[in-house]
């Protein structure tokens, strides 16, 4: 689950890792009010979505007035924003973050994640900040600084010190980096985080400062994070994805047009490359998980039917634990109940495969059997390809 920059700095002040003083607004007149709370002369007003890159894209604007805060806000509220990681659609800006402006001497980079080669949290550090960290780690790898945090000592003050000297930072700095560096840590641990990044932060009148925040918090630890788990805006997710959770069914959301259903990530996986080969694009990656049930399948072809881009269907299901006979059985009221009107290939392997593919035979629906999985890999692609004309 991701947060809001507002939201992460809000941990941030929790922690005592200095961040500018903000308000968050939802209406121009908001904006002005915060920036005339907050004070001062300079403020910057950021579109609060769920995407970096917002600075390139406009979503970052500094302002001289209260009037001009909310003069920004009323641009960038109610629209899309379109950043080099949301893809073309954007997200929503439903909310902006008035800060006090900051003077900026020195921008540079730090995040936390989980190596899981090592089975450590990674600290990274680069001066380099303020830009794009994928960049800098493709042209001058050298400029990027990683220690490994052991799980047992966790964060160790030399390696506080080996980050900071690599950041050129010196004097009171070090030490206020490493006060910053320790609690960056203990929250990344506390609140079960998967990311935490800081890009930049930067040095402002010789004080460290995080002027930007992100956090991932990983979904498998949110029964134990209720607080944060409250946070979560449905506004920047897919609304597939979304619904897909509540059902229990792993989807994602992709741009071709060959709809799959598959039991099991690997084999899903397996599905989609199969597809490909053959010249087809998945609309999806969904795994309706071991017990395929019939209400499984029904909710299933609800949410890949709601995709108005799918042309064909694909279903690819192993019996493994369920007999494919039932399986059979859940797919053809599922088609009935849900009415699908596009070809539905199904290829069905396992226990019991003879009496599933016969019940799909004798159902008289328009149910393409496939004999194995190349099969109905072409078979799918065919049929999309033909409606697609
Ligand atoms: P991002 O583009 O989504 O990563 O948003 P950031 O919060 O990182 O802001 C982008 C850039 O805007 C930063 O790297 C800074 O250069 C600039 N910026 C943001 N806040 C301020 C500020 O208070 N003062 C100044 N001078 N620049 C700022
Ligand atoms: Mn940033």
């Amino acid at each position: 689950m991701n947060l809001h920059e507002y939201q992460s700095k809000q941990l941030f002040s929790r922690y005592g890792i200095p961040v500018p003083v903000g308000e968050v607004a939802s209406t121009p007149d908001e904006a002005a009010a915060a920036a005339r709370k907050i004070g001062g002369t300079k403020w910057v007003v950021k579109a609060q979505v769920h995407a970096g890159g917002r600075g390139k894209a406009g979503g970052v604007k500094l302002v001289d007035s209260p009037e001009e805060a909310a003069k920004a806000a009323r641009k960038m509220l109610g629209e899309r924003l379109t950043t080099h990681q949301t893809g073309p659609e954007g997200l929503p800006i439903n909310q902006v973050f008035v800060e006090s402006g900051s003077k900026i001497d020195r921008e540079l980079y730090v995040s936390l994640v989980l190596n899981r080669e090592t089975g450590q949290v990674s600290f990274i550090a680069s001066a380099a900040g303020g830009m794009d960290i994928e960049e800098v780690a493709a042209h001058t790898p050298e400029k990027i600084i990683r220690v490994g945090i052991h799980p047992a000592t966790g964060l160790q003050p030399f390696q506080c010190r080996v980050l900071a000297y690599g950041l050129g930072l010196a004097g009171d700095q070090v030490r206020e980096f490493q006060a910053i560096a320790e609690a960056l840590y203990k929250l990344y641990l506390e609140c079960d985080a998967s990311l935490l990044e800081v890009n930049p932060l930067i040095v402002s009148e010789g004080k460290l400062v995080a002027l930007d925040a992100k956090i991932n918090i990983e979904d498998n630890a949110l029964f134990r994070q209720k607080e944060i788990g409250d946070w979560r805006d449905a506004s920047q997710e897919d609304p597939m994805e979304r619904a897909a959770a509540e059902h229990e069914l792993n989807y994602v959301s992709l741009d071709g047009d060959i709809a799959c259903m598959v039991n099991g990530a690997g084999l899903a996986m397996a599905t989609m490359d199969l597809i490909k080969l053959h010249g087809g694009a998945p609309a999806n990656f969904l795994d309706v998980g071991g017990g395929a049930t019939r209400e499984r399948v029904t909710e299933a072809f609800n949410l890949i039917l709601s995709n108005t881009r799918v042309r064909a269907i694909l279903v690819n299901i192993f019996g493994g634990i369920v007999r494919c006979d039932m399986i059979a059985e859940g797919i053809i009221s599922a088609v009935k109940d849900v009415g699908v009107k596009i070809p539905v290939v199904v290829r069905i392997e396992g226990t019991n495969a003879e009496q599933g593919r016969k019940l799909l035979a004798e159902s008289g629906l328009a149910i393409t059997a496939a004999s194995d999985l190349t099969d109905a890999a072409k078979k799918v692609v065919a049929a999309a390809a033909k409606r697609g004309r």
